[in-house]
C-alpha cells in the first residue's frame, strides 16, 4: 500500500513538473479566434458559456446572431439586460424559411456591417459571431474580406465563430477549433426543442 502511494506521489511530481513547464511555455497574451463547428449540439451554447465567463470578469461583449430571427431565446433574455453586452439578432430565419436568396444576401451584408464595427472597436473584449459559417458557406459574404477584418481586429480582442461546415481557410486562421460530433439528438426521436436546452 505504502509502495503504491509512493509510486503515485512520484508520478504526480513528474506530471506537475511537465504541466508547470508547459504553462511556462504558453506565455503569450493575445486575443484568440475560436471556431466551434461540426454537426453536433453545443456550438452556440458553448459560445454563450464564454460570454458568461467574460462578463463575470467585467469584460465587454458583443454578440451578433446571424441567420436566426428569434428574439425569444433564454440566452438573449438573460444576457441582454447586462450593461456590458451589446446583442444583435441579425437574421431573417433559415434559408428554407426565407426562400429568398437576394434577401438573405442583403440581410447578411447589413448584419456583417454591424459585426465589422465591433471588430474595429477595442471597447469589445469578446465578439461572438453566432452561425457566421453559413454566411461564408453560402457565399453571402466575401470570405477573404471577412477573414481580413477578423485578422485586423484589436490585438487583445477574442472572437468566437459558430456554425457547421467551417471552411479550411477559417480553420487555418483560427487559434482554437473544436468540432462537435453528432452522436445523438433528441429531435430525431421526435422530442421537440425544449426551453432551457435548445432555446
Ligand atoms: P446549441 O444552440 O444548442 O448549442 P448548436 O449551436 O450546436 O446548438 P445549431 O445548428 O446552431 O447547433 O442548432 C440550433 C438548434 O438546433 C438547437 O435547438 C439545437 O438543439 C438544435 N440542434 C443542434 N444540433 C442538432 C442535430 N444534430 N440534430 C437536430 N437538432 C440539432
Ligand atoms: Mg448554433
Amino acid at each position: 500500500m505504502l509502495d503504491k502511494n509512493n509510486r503515485h506521489n512520484q508520478r504526480m511530481q513528474k506530471k506537475k513538473k511537465q504541466i508547470d513547464e508547459s504553462i511556462e511555455k504558453a506565455s503569450k497574451k493575445k486575443g484568440v479566434l475560436l471556431v466551434l463547428t461540426g454537426n453536433g449540439k453545443g456550438k452556440s451554447s458553448s459560445a454563450f458559456g464564454m460570454v458568461a465567463r467574460a462578463l463575470g470578469h467585467g469584460m465587454k461583449v458583443g454578440v451578433c446572431q446571424f441567420i436566426k430571427s428569434r428574439t425569444d431565446t433564454g440566452e438573449e433574455a438573460f444576457f441582454n439586460v447586462h450593461p456590458n453586452i451589446n446583442w444583435h439578432v441579425l437574421g431573417d430565419g433559415f434559408t428554407w424559411d426565407t426562400q429568398n436568396r437576394q434577401q438573405d444576401i442583403d440581410t447578411s451584408i447589413k448584419g456583417w456591417a454591424i459585426a465589422v464595427k465591433m471588430l474595429q472597436d477595442p471597447y469589445y473584449d469578446l465578439v461572438v459571431l453566432d452561425e457566421m459559417t453559413y454566411l461564408l458557406k453560402y457565399k453571402y459574404l466575401d470570405e477573404s474580406e471577412v477573414l481580413e477584418k477578423i485578422a485586423d481586429r484589436p490585438y487583445m480582442q477574442h472572437v468566437v465563430i459558430t456554425g457547421r461546415g467551417a471552411s479550411k481557410k477559417l480553420i487555418d486562421q483560427a487559434d482554437t477549433v473544436a468540432e462537435i460530433a453528432d452522436v445523438k439528438h433528441a429531435y430525431r426521436s421526435g422530442i421537440q426543442a425544449q426551453k432551457g436546452i435548445d432555446l
